[in-house]
């Protein structure tokens, strides 16, 4: 099923729709242009937040 997708260029946000096997592909607007990668799988969890990376810490130092 396509996915709908917000221009990331503020002054455009206009609604893209692309289909789902271009996600991690790069598209391109066709209001403004610009040309930006569709996010991977975004439809489980809260939108737009991703969980924070775990950051190795070396505490046995
Ligand atoms: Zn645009």
């Amino acid at each position: 099923m396509p996915v709908t997708l917000l221009c990331p260029r503020l002054s455009c946000r206009a609604i893209l729709r692309v289909p789902d096997n271009v996600r991690g592909q790069r598209v391109r607007c066709c209001e403004c242009g610009v040309s930006f990668i569709v996010p991977t799988e975004n439809s489980k969890g809260p939108k737009g937040v991703e969980p924070p990376k775990k950051v190795e810490q070396d505490a046995g130092k």
